[in-house]
């Protein structure tokens, strides 16, 4: 079994939901496994629904009403070109009454004047529903032993609305009770990525980008033999190729770069997708649906990729905490009082470094930061940068091979580094600077660690 996993550029427009219907059915016939399809949204569509929302949110209702317009218009464009004469009254229908949900879910908010994030899953589910939809009318249209499953009948998740966990149990048994069957018999299946629904039958989502995900776990469930990404690039890149043109394709990365790169800003992958595939140890591999005869890079246990650097990731909108204090001079316990207040915040802290009597750490979500800096103040004098970077080298045996650092700071001499954290792994050498000079840094490394003659020295 093949799970196949098209991201939103994947189904952007008619031309592309035939492209991808065309490679499932050449992968399919070529390896002779069955495929399970997981889909994004059409691009774009998941921020146009948010926005909705949003608008309706504000009491806009008219507003709200002419971008739902839009995407309604955009979908049926698709259906129009995408689907014969014959099937296309059916699907029509279907998509009408989740159109007409979607209004109604609109005029709601619009009247409260409010937005739980429990409505916000209900509206920003509605993307993957209407690609499977339509992508299933299409492969059905073309012969294809296609079934449709709804993701919310078996990726059952917690209450958690806009980042649910999913049941793992649950999904593995309803997956063996609802498709492993459907598969033997060489039906295709069609689900939504990205989407889950509580023990009650309410929708939630997994979190922006988590269709990977979903793919990921769902892989897992079924034991499938490979789990595949595509998207619209050549697999993991050394860089963000939309930011450094020259960045080229790694043909071969370890579950645990890769885990280092998707954390760090590389959005080709969503940060979880790795975890369920190492637990069942399947192979991921990431492919271009632009370019689908590339190989694309595969995410394996081991390889034997000498290179260095593997690749360089970025995560902007960062905030650094800076904790001064004499106290901290020959005492101990400090750390654990400082780590202390993030745990019970639940504020995850990204990098730090320390010295006798300071330390330095990231964090992403400012929820409770104003908390924080008020309890932290109590240990010493607290310093908050906002607006900042964090540049990860992913690579391999840092600690152990010398000439990195001294690369990195040569490559990076005009450019103001706030903190460095080097050795704490093996593998991922991560600095921090402004949002400002990320970019150009970025490019520096790149040209430093992966022009051709750095390759070859
Ligand atoms: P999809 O819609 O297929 O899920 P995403 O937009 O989530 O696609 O992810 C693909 C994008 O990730 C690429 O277009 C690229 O700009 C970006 N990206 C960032 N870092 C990397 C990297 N190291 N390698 C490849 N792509 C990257
Ligand atoms: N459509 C969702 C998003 O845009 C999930 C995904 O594409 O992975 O976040
Ligand atoms: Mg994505």
């Amino acid at each position: 079994m093949l799970v196949m996993k098209f991201g939103g550029t994947s189904v952007a427009e008619a031309s592309r939901f035939k492209d991808v219907f065309n490679i499932v059915k050449h992968r399919s016939t070529v390896s002779g496994k069955v495929p399970l399809i997981v889909l994004s949204a059409m691009s774009g569509i998941t921020n146009e629904l948010i926005d909705c929302a949003k608008c309706a949110q504000a009491s806009d209702h008219s507003l709200a009403a002419a971008r739902l317009t839009d995407i309604k218009d955009r979908h049926y464009e698709v259906v129009e070109d995408l689907i014969p004469l014959s099937g296309r009254d059916q699907l029509l229908s279907a998509l009408e009454i989740d159109f007409n949900r979607l209004s109604i879910l609109l005029q709601g908010i619009t009247y409260l004047g409010e937005l739980s994030k429990r409505s916000l899953d209900a509206i920003s589910s509605c993307g993957e529903i209407l690609s499977t939809k339509i992508f299933s009318a299409y492969a059905i249209s073309q012969k294809a032993p296609a079934v449709y499953v709804d993701a919310r009948t078996i990726m059952l998740t917690n209450e958690d609305y806009g980042k649910a966990i999913p049941n793992l149990e649950e999904l593995s048994a309803r997956s063996q009770s609802e498709i492993a069957a459907l598969m033997k018999e060489g039906k295709w299946i069609i689900t939504q990525g990205f989407i889950g629904a509580t023990a009650n039958g309410v929708t939630t989502t997994l979190g922006r980008g988590g269709s990977d995900y979903s793919a990921s776990l769902i892989g897992a469930a079924i034991n499938a033999d490979e789990i595949q990404i595509w998207t619209d690039v050549d697999g993991m890149m050394t860089a963000d190729p939309r930011l450094v043109p020259e960045a080229i394709p790694v043909a071969n990365v370890t579950f645990q770069e890769a885990a280092e790169l998707a954390y760090f800003g590389a959005k080709v992958l969503h940060p979880l997708t790795i975890k369920p595939a190492i637990e069942k140890n399947i192979p991921v591999r990431i492919l271009n649906t632009l370019n689908p005869d590339s190989a694309g890079t595969l995410l394996v246990e081991k390889t034997d990729n000498t290179e260095k650097i593997c690749a360089i990731a970025c995560k902007k909108g960062q905030t650094a905490i800076f904790i001064n204090s004499a106290r901290m001079l020959m005492a101990s316990g400090f750390l654990a009082q400082v780590f202390n207040i993030f745990a019970r915040y639940e504020t995850s802290i990204d990098l730090i470094t320390t010295s006798e009597v300071s330390v330095s750490l990231t964090i992403d979500n400012l929820d409770k930061l104003p908390q924080i800096e008020e309890e932290l103040k109590q240990l010493g004098e607290v310093t908050v940068l906002n607006d900042l970077a964090i540049i990860a080298l992913v690579g391999r045996n840092f600690r152990e091979e010398s000439g990195t650092a001294h690369r990195i700071f040569k490559a990076l001499a005009d450019l103001n580094i706030i903190m460095i954290s080097f050795g704490a792994s093996n593998i991922n050498v991560s600095l921090v600077l402004t949002n400002q000079d990320a970019d150009r840094a970025i490019k520096l490394l790149h040209s430093e660690f992966f022009s051709m003659a750095a390759v070859r020295s």
